[in-house]
């Protein structure tokens, strides 16, 4: 019998779920809380659905301190359908974009065609490597700032909240990092995210937004009016449930943890093991991003040439240590460090990448 080695799941997206998640999913999957059904074949306008969708409200609410000024809602067609929603809801004169990769880039594209956007910030001509530098006032007389708070596919992040100063509300796409560290939400506007990266399962994705700048929205199409979401209480029409109920799950998970500052302490342990490993190496590895922008999400970085990184891929493979491929527009080895994955199995990661460093460098 080969040995048994036990699996890290490094995916970008959709990716790893607390283990604890899915054995409660499997748990309930066919008969939901004594109700004979299971989540997927039920109502959403029933008790059981309804009382779902409260719960996963209210512990978001609790772990990122969301007052009533913040609307909650679930919605779907993924981040990428917010870089439209949210030009048609908020663009009316010109909007101001940051851009530190390629989420950025498509959000801005996306904008484009709704109305008058600008860069006010890029990391561009550098291939992006840095998070962004907010000058004060550097959005005033735009419509919002749009920024984006982990770049997935470059691994660059922003070390922390945006300043208070923008000049113009903060609309962020946090897909990839929502949940992994505590924020302050009176630095922002809008954050969005899809659940697939550090949430739930793909299908559902969660837009926190601010009352006021909700009232702001002009959008006459239902489907796409934030205003008719929030009236509905994310139920205009069928929600992703099965998504919204294991995403609950997971926010459970987060809350019995210790909440925000306990799972950015082990993400924080996770990214020290990895990064440390590849530094170590001296110059072994080729990181990508500089080094005060690393993400605690995504280490991107490049062997010293193709065959020896499909050489680390395989011996990872191996090794229990899957979907670490470079995605397929940069390349190289991408390691996604989310919440779910554990501490082990990035110390695992980094002893592999030390000794293979040792044997090949
Ligand atoms: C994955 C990702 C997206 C795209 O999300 P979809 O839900 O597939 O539309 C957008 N932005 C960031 C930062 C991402 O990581």
């Amino acid at each position: 019998m080969p040995p048994v080695v036990s699996l890290t799941n490094f995916s970008a997206g959709p990716s790893a779920l607390p283990a604890e998640v899915l054995e409660k999913a499997r748990a309930e999957m066919l008969d939901y809380a004594g109700t004979g059904v299971s989540v997927m074949e039920m109502s959403h306008r029933s008790r059981a659905f309804e009382g779902i969708l409260l719960d996963a409200e209210s512990r978001l609410r609790r772990l990122l301190d969301l007052d009533e000024d913040w609307a909650v809602l679930f919605l779907q067609g993924g981040a990428s359908l917010q870089f439209t929603m949210l030009a048609m809801a908020f663009l009316e004169g010109r909007a101001a974009y940051a851009l530190s990769g390629a989420w950025g880039v498509k959000a801005l594209a996306a904008a484009r065609l709704v109305g008058e956007v600008e860069a006010v910030w890029t990391d561009e001509a550098r291939g992006f490597r840095a998070e962004p530098y907010f000058t004060p006032g550097i959005a005033s007389g735009y419509d919002y700032l749009h920024l984006t708070t982990n770049e997935t596919i470059g691994g660059v992040q922003m070390s922390g909240d945006p300043p208070a100063d923008l000049g113009a509300p903060a609309i962020v796409d946090a897909s990839s990092d929502l949940l992994s560290r505590p924020l302050d939400p009176a630095r922002y506007a809008m954050i969005y995210a899809g659940a697939q990266k550090n949430l739930g399962p793909a299908g559902l994705t969660l837009v926190l937004i601010r009352r006021d700048l909700m009232a702001r929205c002009r959008t006459p199409h239902p489907m796409l009016d934030y205003r008719a979401q929030g009236k509905a209480g994310s139920l205009y029409n069928t929600p992703p449930c099965w998504s919204v109920y294991v995403t609950g799950l997971t926010l459970a998970w987060l809350e019995d943890l210790g909440g925000l500052p306990e799972i950015a302490r082990r993400n924080a342990t996770k990214a020290a093991l990895i990064y440390g490993a590849l530094e170590g190496a001296g110059s072994f590895y080729r990181l990508h991003a500089d080094p005060g922008s690393r993400s605690t999400m995504n280490a991107i970085f490049r062997l010293p040439t193709s065959e020896l990184e499909a050489e680390f891929l395989a011996e990872a493979e191996e090794g229990g240590m899957r979907e670490l491929k470079g995605h397929r527009d940069v390349g190289g080895v991408r390691a996604s460090m989310y919440n779910a994955v554990p501490v082990e199995g990035c110390a695992a990661l980094a002893d592999l990448l030390t000794d293979f460093a040792w044997r090949k460098g």
